[in-house]
């Protein structure tokens, strides 16, 4: 069913139970928003997505108003904008917010607004939360005197992950973003998934490993399939001076994980770089490591596959495909293990 409204002069046919705000972006008109993620259930918040709507005496949260029929919107008249100005202006004045040496810097919700409204100066004193870093682990570096309680994280480990570690502790000015008892990141019983660090909008959470290792603009990013499982996840690798210095996702990159990761997907990729890594195949003789070329180590599989079936026959071979390869690499293994080595001895980590 079609819903007809109008938003800024343009008239707009939209599905019934899509918010002002998801019109509004559909027509190509863009409301800035701070604690709105399309992932996440819709809080209102943040204050920064407020329309006016003829007929009502309040400013309402576009990310959280239904459609309605013959509705009338304005995004951006002087009272929005005022009104906007104002919730960033406050949010300015509670935290610490030295942009210079911030992770965030470049890649900031905040910051953003602030430039798009033209905040020049703090309208209001800063009064710093003085909340110590909580740098108890090597994931996620945790400042949260630069939170500005828009509570993506809480939803995202709560409605997203259902890991159920994040919540809004306090009441009022007192306000803070707390693990069960007020625990650090390290102590409580977040599993470091990250999912908390790739929707907080600001430099409150940060990945640790990344830190100082390049600012956001300096970094390239490359798009691709997490090697760690066979699900498929889609990631992106932040590349500086030709180094791997944190993974990202991207919620638009789509199926199957929609921007989620596990913490082996997002954290665990200094193996890159590891000067214990393996960079060549190794042959073992007389009990000692030999260092060899492809050509070699692949002729000494094949002929000992070769001698094996010969002596015993292809169901004296068997082998194990893993769930760290892709599904065609997969494929690709139990085709060779059939058609070649001639035995159906072909079976899965996956199932052990
Ligand atoms: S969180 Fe954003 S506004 Fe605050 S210091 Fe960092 S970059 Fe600046
Ligand atoms: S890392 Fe994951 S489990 Fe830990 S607080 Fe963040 S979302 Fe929750
Ligand atoms: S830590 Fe980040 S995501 Fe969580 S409430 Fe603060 S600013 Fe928002």
């Amino acid at each position: 069913m079609k819903v007809k409204l109008t938003i800024d002069g343009k008239e707009i046919a939209t599905s019934h139970g899509n918010t002002i705000l998801m019109a509004a972006r559909r027509a190509g008109i863009e409301i800035p928003t701070l604690c709105y993620h399309p992932r996440l259930p819709a809080s209102g918040a943040c204050r920064v997505c407020v329309v006016e709507i003829e007929g009502r005496a309040a400013l309402g949260a576009s990310c959280a108003i239904p459609v309605a029929d013959d509705m009338v919107v304005q995004t951006r008249s002087p009272r929005v904008l005022e009104a906007r100005k104002l919730a960033i202006e406050l949010l300015l004045a509670s935290g610490d917010h030295n942009c210079l040496t911030c992770q965030a810097n470049g890649a900031c919700g905040l910051q953003e607004r602030a430039y798009e409204l033209g905040i020049e100066t703090l309208a209001f004193a800063v009064q710093s939360p003085g909340y110590p870093k909580d740098n108890s682990n090597k994931m996620i570096e945790r400042d949260l005197n630069k939170c500005i309680l828009c509570g993506r994280c809480v939803r995202a480990c709560n409605d997203v992950q259902v890991n159920e570690v994040l919540h809004i502790g306090h009441r009022g000015g007192k306000a803070k973003i707390v693990t069960a008892f007020d625990r650090s990141y390290g102590d409580s019983q977040c599993v470091f998934c990250g999912e908390c660090v790739a929707l907080c909008p600001t430099g409150a959470l940060t990945e640790a490993g990344a830190k100082f290792q390049g600012r956001p603009w300096d970094l390239k990013k490359v798009r691709t399939t997490c090697a760690y499982c066979g699900t498929g996840c889609q990631l992106d690798l932040n590349v500086h001076k030709g180094r791997v210095v944190k993974v990202t996702s991207d919620y638009h990159h789509g199926v199957p994980n929609f921007g989620s990761l596990c913490t082996k997907g997002r954290f665990a990729y200094d193996f890159i770089h590891h000067a214990d890594r393996l960079t060549t195949p190794l042959i073992r003789e007389k009990g000692a490591l030999r260092e060899v070329g492809w050509d070699e180590a692949l002729e000494r599989v094949a002929g000992q596959f070769s001698e094996i079936k010969a002596k015993h026959g292809p169901h004296a071979l068997a082998v194990l495909a893993s769930a760290r390869c892709t599904n065609e690499e997969n494929y690709l293994l139990q085709k060779f293990t059939r058609g070649v080595l001639g035995t159906n001895n072909i079976d899965h980590c996956a199932r052990l």
